[in-house]
């Protein structure tokens, strides 16, 4: 007998029809409602380089009616100069672009995990891993941190995975891997190794120069921290010339708009015209703010994870309570709960942990007296 339409419509439920993956996963939710003060997202909250307003200001609205270039040669150079892996510096080493470095990781694991391979990471890290380790069909294989906020190379290696994730500095532990650990995955690791390093520009050392002698290495950064540019979507991988042929593919055309592409060339340019002096002299500024943060938290009795990133990660075992009462008072900080049990410092914080942007002073005072008032009151 054949199907009548309603039993079609009835088989063709678009849940159904659906991955279970896709199915399986919650919205990013992060609350964005409007507060007086947001130190929540890790954004630089000092602003935009001036170099990038004037060069958006004096871009002409007409280009929106064209597509940008295919693949972003231009900020592809600017962005090897920037990392010191520019002509001659390192041969074989290329970049991709990406609309985020989101983007980018989203296409590493599309362009070189198989549905079903696994990728491994320490726990905790940057909540978007698993989420877009499901959407590509990997299986997230998650290791414990080490109590020192490092991790057992050995451990990760050993899990054979397709993909290894490493973040340094980490969010949202804010802590920074040793180069050695760094160095034994990187060449022991079975598959393509990830080093996420968005917060790059606040720590003591970036290992971007390894993709210069490992193939398998890619490295991720992005805009929308140190330069200002949350907004605008830009972020890049650095890696070996095979491994970017590889993710422009799995990638796509057309990924940085125009805008972006504008901003971010100018964000990266030195001289009187550019924006690097000024994320320079903002990371100089967010780190020494970031010590005397630090301090001031620890008057009030909480002790800081050390940080190498613009955020302070504060594990208390309220932090779940005051991060509401300081909402209620225009105050939005980042907040986690459920972060690995096996590090003693989180799981003495019951998994949970404040997390804190650094920004100009007057902000931050207004942030530490909140979050002391919180603290009576939550
Ligand atoms: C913020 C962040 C990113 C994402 O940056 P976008 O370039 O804005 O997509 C990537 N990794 C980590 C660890 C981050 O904290």
């Amino acid at each position: 007998m054949m199907a009548t339409a309603s039993d079609t419509r009835a088989v063709l439920d678009v849940q159904s029809l659906a991955r279970a993956d896709v199915r399986a996963l919650p919205l990013y939710a992060v609350d964005r409602t409007a507060r007086a003060i947001d130190v929540s997202d890790n954004v630089n909250l000092w602003g935009t380089p001036p170099a990038v307003r004037r060069a958006l200001a004096d871009a002409p609205v007409e280009t929106a009616s064209r597509y940008p270039s295919l693949y972003s040669i231009p900020l592809r150079d600017a962005v090897l100069g920037y990392v010191g892996l520019g002509s001659g510096a390192a041969g074989g080493v290329g970049v991709v672009t990406g609309c985020g470095s989101d983007d980018v990781l989203d296409a590493a694991m599309r362009a070189f995990g198989d549905p079903g391979d696994r990728i491994a990471f320490a726990e905790p890290t940057f909540s978007m891993i698993p989420i877009f380790a499901r959407l590509n069909g990997l299986e997230p294989v998650a290791i414990p941190m080490t109590p020192t906020f490092d991790l057992d190379p050995q451990r990760l290696v050993d899990c054979r995975a397709k993909i290894t994730y490493l973040c340094s500095p980490n969010n949202p532990t804010s802590t920074m891997l040793s180069r050695a650990t760094v160095e034994y995955v990187v060449e022991h690791a079975a598959g393509l190794v990830i080093l996420d390093e968005a917060y790059a520009e606040f720590a003591p050392e970036s290992f971007v120069a390894l993709v210069a002698r490992h193939e398998r290495l890619l490295v991720t950064r992005t805009l929308s921290k140190a330069f200002g540019l949350a907004g605008l979507r830009v972020g890049f991988g650095v890696a070996s010339e095979p491994v970017i042929e590889l993710l422009t593919r799995a990638r796509g055309p057309y990924k940085v708009n125009v805008f972006a592409e504008i901003a971010a060339l100018a964000a990266l340019r030195e001289g009187a015209d550019g924006g690097l002096a000024w994320v320079r002299e903002h990371v100089a500024l967010a780190v020494h703010v970031r010590a005397c943060l630090a301090d001031a938290v620890r008057a009030l009795g909480l002790e800081p994870l050390p940080s190498s990133a613009n955020f302070l990660c504060i594990p208390t075992p309220d932090a779940r309570d005051i991060a509401r009462a300081m909402r209620a008072r225009g105050v939005l900080v980042g907040v986690h709960t459920g972060l690995a049990r096996d590090v003693p410092v989180l799981d003495a914080a019951g998994g949970q942990a404040l997390r804190i942007g650094v920004g100009p002073w007057d902000v931050m005072e207004t942030v530490l007296s909140t979050l002391a008032e919180a603290r009576r009151c939550a």
